[in-house]
């Protein structure tokens, strides 16, 4: 959500600016801007739409050594040229970029038009402006630090002041803000991407600093103005991991890698004797033994990893699973103290629901612990443990690979924490092993058999609605797989519980509706039959997946796609794939954004 950069240093700014912000539209945005220290004023342009509608309207010979650029995905006001950012104050002396919501903006505007101030646009991020220029004495350093004194909300923001042609600064509370630290320049970015052309390190602000960057330092304080030292990280992936490599778009770039990802994680977490390793990460038989009640915290897709988190932790472990919405999980006064284990979940480690349920379960005592595919982000430095999904950078905003891993994940905490405390038998943990040991190569079969998917979708993409329904770990699965297809193609969806459907979505099922029918549990797959039937008899449509060999399926299917045999548990990790292929094609049919739908952002900073 929204894209932050900001450069100082020997290069001219623009082209550095410009670039940072293509590197950071995964984010998802609707404008953009730029605003330039060109020593006698500051130069700002923004445009609405997409950064080349910028690009094409700034002068050739723009240059300056320091300056701004945003990417705004609008909260407050429609998304236009007057209320992209940066935002300025009277005089266009100081210019602000934002990142999430000042929450008492309007009491601060009434305010500052009581002060004679006239306001231009409709963003809560126009009072900081006027604020900063309110307190701004020569001295920007100061007017920022008594404006925050005075903001309420969430905020990443970097700002200029064109007396000051020889610092930015910055600040970070509860929205993400990277520092990128070079020879003889330094950035600020919302996320790695932007930067990772000009410099692998890189420090991450904690809540409540503040960073005062020049071309030769960057200082920090903390939300007690002491000045702090924040530890410098080397980026270890490289411009290559964040770029298409020949793919048409990220997305079908990332589930490709999916095969990669599973494996990187079982080589680095499954020892030689088929233990698994969890690094670092405190988890004894006594700490385990200790848990009362675990709450999995997610929004999105994470939400879906974390359905099929709870299933195989209460499977294998025994151990009582909620899975909780971030929005409402923080709202809610859940029951939590130290006995209680909060699993978070999250691609980009910022999402903001996510992150304040965590903070509120540590507050109230509780152990967390989170799995994060953004390596040092929000929520993995307030953790108490961490597993890293190290599926490397995703840019398409429809998550794929951060799904695959984070299921992954769950099961190896879950086989960890049934073999610690020896409710599983050795020869069953030893066979799930060997058969999650195959996973990697079952994706693979899917992957190579695209086509008969592609086709499929090139048949099916004008629908107007399409179900999904499912039994058991199905259901799951058929919820990521709805919302996969909601998200990239725009048609309206529905997953449903396959037995649930008669109790009144069965109405909707016309001739032709096409119905996607996910059978992959040995136990239920004659249920699934019946319920397939029952879509038939409506004359609906059926695509379905089954495990290869399952046939009977066959003759009341419209379509028929199969995944690799498997242990029913495992199922999840492969019978998404064909889903997300599904989602790409017909997304692709339709002419839509793939990797930019709209609407959405990748890092969902904001309530
Ligand atoms: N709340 C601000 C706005 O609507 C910033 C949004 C963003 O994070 O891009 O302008």
């Amino acid at each position: 959500m929204c894209g932050i950069i900001g450069y100082i240093g020997e290069k001219n700014a623009v082209p550095v600016i410009i670039d940072g912000l293509k590197k950071l539209e995964y984010r998802g945005y609707d404008s953009a801007g730029i605003a330039i220290n060109i020593g006698n004023e500051l130069k700002i342009e923004k445009k609405q739409g997409r950064i080349i509608n910028l690009e094409k309207s700034l002068d050739n010979d723009l240059y300056a050594n320091v300056g701004i650029g945003h990417t705004r995905w609008a909260t407050h006001g429609e998304p236009s040229e007057i209320n992209a950012h940066p935002h300025y104050n009277i005089d266009k002396s100081i210019a602000v970029i934002h990142n999430g919501i000042i929450e008492n903006y309007t009491e601060l505007k009434k305010w500052l038009e009581g002060e004679g101030i006239k306001f231009i646009s409709e963003t809560d991020t126009e009072v900081v402006a006027h604020l900063v220029s309110y307190y701004y004495n020569g001295d920007l350093v100061k007017a920022v630090t008594e404006s925050l004194k005075r903001l309420r909300g969430a905020y990443a923001l970097g700002v200029v002041a064109k007396d000051e042609p020889d610092k930015i600064v910055a600040v970070r509370k509860d929205s993400p803000l990277v520092i990128g630290l070079g020879k003889e320049e330094n950035f600020i970015a919302s996320d790695v991407p932007a930067i990772l052309k000009h410099t692998k390190n890189v420090l991450y602000l904690d809540n409540d600093d503040m960073a005062i960057l020049t071309k030769n330092e960057v200082k920090i304080f903390n939300g007690n103005g002491d000045r702090v030292e924040r530890d410098i990280e080397t980026i270890e992936w490289d411009m290559e991991a964040a770029e298409k490599g020949g793919y048409p778009h990220f997305t079908i770039k990332e589930i490709n890698e999916q095969p990669e990802g599973i494996q990187k994680v079982i080589d680095r977490r499954i020892n030689d004797d088929g233990k698994i390793v969890l690094d670092g990460i405190n988890l004894s038989k006594d700490d385990i033994e200790k848990i009362s009640r675990i709450y999995i915290v997610a929004c999105g897709t994470s939400y879906h990893a974390g359905l099929v988190g709870k299933y195989v932790i209460e499977k294998f472990a025994k151990l009582p699973v909620q899975v909780e919405i971030g929005s409402e999980f923080r709202y809610k006064d859940p029951l939590i103290d130290d006995k209680t284990l909060i699993i978070t979940v999250s691609q980009s480690g910022e999402t903001l629901d996510t992150l304040q349920s965590l903070r509120i379960a540590k507050e109230q005592g509780a152990r967390i612990m989170s799995i994060v595919n953004v390596v040092g982000s929000s929520i993995a430095r307030e953790s108490d443990d961490v597993f890293y999904t190290w599926a490397g950078p995703e840019i398409g905003v429809a998550s794929t690979k951060a799904f695959t891993t984070q299921m992954l994940t769950f099961y190896l905490i879950a086989l960890f924490m049934a073999d610690k405390l020896e409710v599983i038998e050795k020869e069953k943990y030893d066979s799930i092993i060997k058969e999650i040991k195959k996973i990697p190569n079952d994706i693979q079969t899917i992957l190579d058999n695209y086509k008969d998917i592609q086709k499929i979708a090139d048949e099916q993409f004008n629908n107007e609605k399409i179900f999904f329904i499912g039994r058991g770990l199905d259901v799951e699965i058929s919820y990521e797989a709805s919302l996969k297809l909601k998200e990239i193609s725009y048609i309206n969806s529905q997953a449903i519980a396959a037995g649930e459907l008669k109790h009144g979505t069965i109405a909707l099922i016309e001739e032709g509706t096409l119905v996607v029918a996910i059978a992959t549990q040995d136990k239920l797959y004659e249920k699934m039959l019946s319920n397939i039937k029952e879509v038939k008899a409506r004359k609906g449509s059926i695509l379905s997946i089954a495990k290869e060999g399952n046939n009977e399926i066959n003759d009341i299917s419209d379509y028929r796609l199969s995944i690799p045999n498997t242990i029913d548990i495992l199922t999840p990790l492969l019978s998404i794939v064909p889903m997300q292929l599904f989602a790409y094609y017909v997304s692709v049919a339709r002419g839509n954004d793939v990797d930019m739908p709209r609407n959405l952002a990748k890092s969902v900073t904001v309530e």
